[in-house]
């Protein structure tokens, strides 16, 4: 599998635009329609504001010369006057409209990243460089809307303006074009420099952004704020998140000071450019080939028409160029490869075979998983016991379908799971993490989320996984709000835990995995809840996953693990006079039962 880095597709800028168009056509034409109307509208009016003012100049200076009336000079500027209100009320709707579809095309952006991150394999997220792709993927998005915003500002808007100011000067001197458009050559050459010089930083400071963000959070989240508090450990993680702003921010300040560098030399030819094109008009009226009045025009609208054009390449094009380069992570991570695996008739799971089978995580030299043989039937009860790392729960990450093999096979119903299609793989599945998650919703959406369309009781499942909603707490029943994010109840741990297991008994399944989700709990107590466990679902295929041996008796099959391998596998009874590993961690661990 392709995981990332590697060699990354560039889109063009053409493409992005023909597909993010296509995207917010797509979803909401008329919205789409409005905005570029409103584009063109600005163009058409800003342009037409230049005409507007030569015409009134024409008029003035007839008037001088005695070939007007002052009604036809007033009139014209009146008319100069309501135009221009007239292209401020368009430019305020205009921006109205932009801001409306920039959102719109954001959501649809969202849409498709998470829509992507559902079908990519859960094992990729394993691997801590994806983070990376997640967060640039997500700037990258902001990124895509700005450049599909901006470009087509640029080329509805202001295009209109240049060309008829281009038709304008070439009409009076075509030398004055030419040297116009020399003066705003170096222009390009420094958007393509400043383009390649901000996707290089965006590059190498995501990983420096993550971490400050991270050590923030350490800081002040809510998850963390009590350790850090207790530790004293606010110094510690304030300086690595100084330095790694520290490193961030020098980053930043390198590129921008070339960018800068570059600007200043920019603005150097534009001065030029613009005291040139100056002189040569001035030429032309001295030799007289250009009459006073066409000089007072074009001198006039020289200054908007030179901040137009720095505006446009200076600060739209460079936009657009640093935009473009973060865009690209947008389509990167859209490139990321999806698993595999396409049939999708539904599972029966008579029989689960694991041959040889070994499993690698990404970004990792070592196998947690080594030559696993294990054939386990429809309805069994198997304990999967062992210390701390030895491959229990990754182990368990297989069964359910959520990594694959690296080496060997897993078949279920004789079929490799390689060749299942994720959504079958997983549908009949149900777990309960070692480290599973408090959401911070109701009692029901706690429990129900695991499987939506089921039509079971909540309570009746709450009960079995002995969650005490009625011991007064949860004043709205199965509406109670939990956690404190949202303004709910908090829980405690034992009360988190067995909400998590009755949404993983909620869910419809021939098969679960109970992988020690009682850290917060004592022995005794933990082989109780195996114990109730193992009865509910006794006509289930069954993993239980613990380092404690005394919850695992009740299994009709254990199988120890050590350092990623199957070490001894058997009832209690046989371990028990097997004499090895199994009975020497039980002996050690005699002493919580008694
Ligand atoms: P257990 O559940 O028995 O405590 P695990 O299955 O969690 O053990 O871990 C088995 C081995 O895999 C350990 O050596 C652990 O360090 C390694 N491991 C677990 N998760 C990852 C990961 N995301 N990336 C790399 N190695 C991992
Ligand atoms: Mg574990």
């Amino acid at each position: 599998m392709k995981r990332n880095g590697g060699e990354r597709k560039q889109r063009t800028l053409l493409y992005m635009l023909c597909h993010l168009i296509k995207l917010a056509v797509g979803n909401s034409p008329g919205m789409s329609l409005l905005f570029f109307l409103s584009l063109m509208g600005t163009g058409v009016c800003t342009a037409g504001n230049v005409f507007f003012k030569q015409n009134f100049f024409d008029r003035v200076e007839e008037l001088v010369r005695g070939s007007t009336t002052i009604g036809l000079a007033v009139g014209s500027g009146i008319a100069m006057a309501l135009f221009l209100i007239l292209t401020l009320i368009v430019q305020a709707i205009s921006e109205l409209i932009q801001n409306n579809f920039s959102l719109l095309v954001r959501g649809q952006m969202g849409k498709l990243l998470n829509e992507k991150a559902a079908r990519i394999s859960p094992v990729v997220f394993e691997d801590n460089r994806f983070l990376d792709h997640v967060n640039k993927a997500y700037t990258g998005m902001e990124a895509g809307v700005e450049v599909m915003c901006s470009t087509l500002s640029v080329c509805i808007g202001e295009i209109a303006y240049f060309v008829f100011m281009g038709s304008y000067f070439f009409s009076i001197k075509p030398a004055l074009l030419l040297m116009f458009g020399l003066s705003f050559a170096p222009s390009i050459v420094s958007s393509v420099l400043r383009r390649r010089m901000y996707a290089q930083l965006e590059t190498r400071s995501a990983p420096y952004r993550r971490k400050y963000e991270y050590f923030e959070r350490c800081i002040c989240a809510r998850e963390y704020v009590k350790e850090t508090r207790l530790w004293r450990a606010e110094g510690f993680f304030g300086k690595l998140y100084r330095g790694n702003l520290g490193q961030y921010t020098q980053l930043q300040w390198r590129t921008e000071k070339h960018s800068e560098l570059t600007e200043v030399a920019l603005r150097f030819f534009l001065l030029t450019g613009y005291v040139g094109t100056v002189a040569m008009l001035f030429y032309y009226v001295f030799q007289g080939e250009v009459t006073v009045g066409a000089f007072a025009a074009v001198f006039a609208s020289l200054d908007q028409l030179f901040d137009r054009m720095e505006n446009v390449f200076n600060y739209r094009v460079g936009g657009i160029m640093r935009c473009f380069g973060a865009a690209q992570n947008f389509y990167a991570f859209l490139d990321l490869e999806e698993r595999g695996g396409t049939d999708r008739t539904p599972l029966q799971r008579e029989l689960i075979e694991l041959k040889d089978l070994s499993f690698t995580y990404p970004n990792s030299t070592e196998s947690a998983l080594k030559e696993i043989n294990l054939t386990v039937n429809k309805g069994e009860t198997v304990a999967i016991v062992g210390v701390n790392g030895s491959g229990k729960s990754t182990l368990t990450r297989l069964l359910l379908g959520l990594f694959l093999p690296t080496k060997g096979q897993l078949l279920i119903d004789g079929k490799d799971v390689k060749e299942i299609a994720p959504e079958a793989l997983y549908r009949g599945n149900s777990v309960v993490f070692q480290r599973y998650q408090c959401y911070k919703m109701t009692v029901e959406e706690n429990t129900r989320l695991s499987d939506i369309d089921s039509d079971k009781q909540v309570k009746d499942v709450l009960k079995k996984a002995d969650f005490p909603l009625d011991n007064g707490k949860f004043t709205e029943g199965l509406d109670t709000m939990l956690g404190k994010d949202f303004g709910g109840i908090d829980l405690s741990g034992g009360q988190w835990q067995r909400l998590a297991i009755a949404r993983g008994l909620y869910r419809e399944h021939d098969m679960i995995v109970l992988d020690e989700p009682t850290a917060a709990i004592d022995p005794l107590e933990e082989a109780e809840i195996y114990r109730k466990f193992a009865e509910i679902s006794k006509d289930k295929t069954a993993f239980i996953v613990t380092h404690r041996l005394g919850s695992a008796k009740i299994a009709d099959r254990i199988i120890v693990m050590e350092r990623g391998r199957i070490v001894e596998a058997g009832n209690h009874e046989e371990l028990m006079e097997m004499g090895g590993r199994y009975r020497e961690l039980y002996e050690a661990q005699a002493k919580w039962y008694a």
